[in-house]
């Protein structure tokens, strides 16, 4: 095998209350779809034959100094404590140190039944693999910071869902690392205080050497958390399934399951189908990620000697996060209209693009990206509202520099939208991967006009707009 992975696993070592050692389950007929390979060299793996890095990301064969676990966790899912989830249809296969020192993990998605499985079969389809492929790279490549795609593959097995047997397929994902808020949740759930010490030092470590209490750690995740969520809102994107267990400690997006981008600006916009009250929709995670940090705050209580303090300390920590986000939302969206330094004034001139844009109906991509450029048409052109806001934006720009190359660098002309994604997983069923690269190829370069791509920058036609996703299961 010339595989080579420079291993070292960390979190296997913390032992057994940890996870659970979990080899991955072999498939009947494992065949490369993908490989990253700007992302191995990133992580210092050596890559074989499609052959090998089918057997190896398909999980039928182990690359040395793997020692693949299932991770233990809980979470809160749609507001409901869930004590015991845990990596029920993925195996970690080790932690590498990556080119820049970063440790990283390498995980199996799709890879077999658990310990943790409860009644699911520990398998992924097609759809939400190539879904999670392509998203994850979009979003990194917009500059969000995300869990990466290294490979994809095809089993060979059906697996079988509501929709029918469907092809199944592995992902394998990098991520800093699995660490949840639903990791702590576990612990302190079980009053496991010795577990949890060893986390929160496991934690502090691996993601905030410089956090001196759980204090410190708690405001450190809030602050990349309210950042996070910005960066989100700001690229229309809706995780749609924002439970604890898909909060990261280290502030990457995780979970790709039911995700969407906005066509449209509208605050309250759902795609995920099990997301019946909206609980998840686009500005709704502004306030989710508030009540995330609540249960994260509330797991590490236990690690504290004087409580009654530490309630206060962390529920203060927890109180001046929305504002938080505000800062982080008016730092995003003010690049997005052009400006370096957005204060409290500009807040009023993006609410009102955005509300003309809301009751125009125009596309939230598209409308940003071409806004100010004389050689593209603004869709906003000629409706009511737009002129007058046009000049006072226009009055504010004169005092900015390098407004135009601030915005081209803040608005994507592509994204990853619904209904390219759905025709994309479609054709892959047919076995026509044709989509996928091309998407993945386009989508890497989210802020560079690309003449040839021009229709993927199209919004959807009335039969094409998606209006429902569906969980990765
Ligand atoms: P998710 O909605 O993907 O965040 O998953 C929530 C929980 O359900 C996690 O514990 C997953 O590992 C588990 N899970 C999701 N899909 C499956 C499946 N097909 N088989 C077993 N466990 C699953
Ligand atoms: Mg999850």
């Amino acid at each position: 095998m010339s595989m080579l992975f420079p291993f070292d696993n960390s979190y296997a070592r913390l032992g057994a209350g940890f996870s659970a050692g979990q080899a991955p389950v072999q498939v009947s007929a494992p065949r490369l779809i993908a490989v990253n390979d700007a992302l191995a060299a990133e992580l210092g793996v050596s890559l074989g034959s499609d052959d090998e890095m089918a057997q190896v990301f398909g999980g039928n064969a182990l690359p040395g100094g793997a020692q693949p676990i299932a991770q233990a966790y809980a979470g809160h899912q749609f507001g409901g404590f869930s004590p015991q989830l845990g990596d029920g249809r993925a195996v970690l296969l080790g932690e590498v140190v990556d080119t820049n020192g970063q440790r990283r993990d390498i995980q199996l998605k799709g890879s077999g039944p658990t310990p943790f499985s409860r009644n699911g079969d520990g398998r992924a389809w097609l759809g939400p693999v190539l879904r999670e492929y392509v998203v994850s790279e979009a979003m990194h490549a917009m500059g969000i910071p995300t869990t990466r795609a290294l490979a994809a593959v095809s089993t060979g097995d059906p697996v079988y869902r509501q929709q029918g047997a469907l092809p199944g397929a592995v992902l394998t994902r990098i991520a800093a690392s699995h660490l949840r808020v639903g990791t702590f949740q576990f612990f302190a759930a079980r009053q496991n205080v010795p577990a949890l010490r060893e986390l929160y030092a496991y934690t502090r470590a691996r993601h905030y050497p410089q956090a001196q209490t759980p204090g410190d750690l708690l405001r450190a995740v809030i602050r990349r958390q309210a950042t996070l969520v910005a960066q989100w809102l700001g690229a229309g994107f809706i995780h749609g399934v924002m439970n604890t267990d898909n909060t990261a400690l280290s502030g990457e997006t995780i979970d790709y399951g039911p995700c969407a981008f906005l066509d449209i600006w509208h605050p309250q916009t759902v795609y995920s189908s099990i997301d019946r009250n909206g609980r998840y929709a686009y500005d709704n995670q502004a306030r989710i990620i508030v009540w995330n940090m609540a249960q994260f705050a509330s797991a590490l209580v236990p690690l504290m000697e004087d409580q009654e303090s530490a309630i206060t300390e962390f529920t203060e920590a927890v109180h001046a996060m929305p504002a938080l986000i505000d800062a982080e939302w008016l730092r995003v969206f003010g690049a997005k209209i052009g400006l370096a330094a957005p204060d409290e004034n500009d807040r009023a001139l993006i609410d009102d693009l955005l509300r003309l844009m809301q009751v125009a109906e125009v596309d939230f991509t598209n409308t940003f990206r071409a806004l100010g450029r004389p050689d593209a048409p603004a869709a906003l052109m000629g409706t009511a509202g737009f002129d007058a806001w046009e000049a006072r934006w226009q009055a504010r720009l004169t005092s900015e520099d390098g407004w135009r190359a601030r915005m081209d660098d803040a608005n994507p002309a592509f994204i990853p939208r619904n209904h390219r994604v759905e025709e994309m997983i479609a054709a892959g069923v047919e076995g026509d991967f044709a989509p996928f690269r091309r998407l993945l190829d386009v989508l890497s370069r989210p802020y560079v006009d690309q003449p040839d791509a021009v229709d993927l920058t199209l919004p959807p036609a009335p039969h094409e707009v998606v209006r429902e996703t569906f969980c990765g299961t």
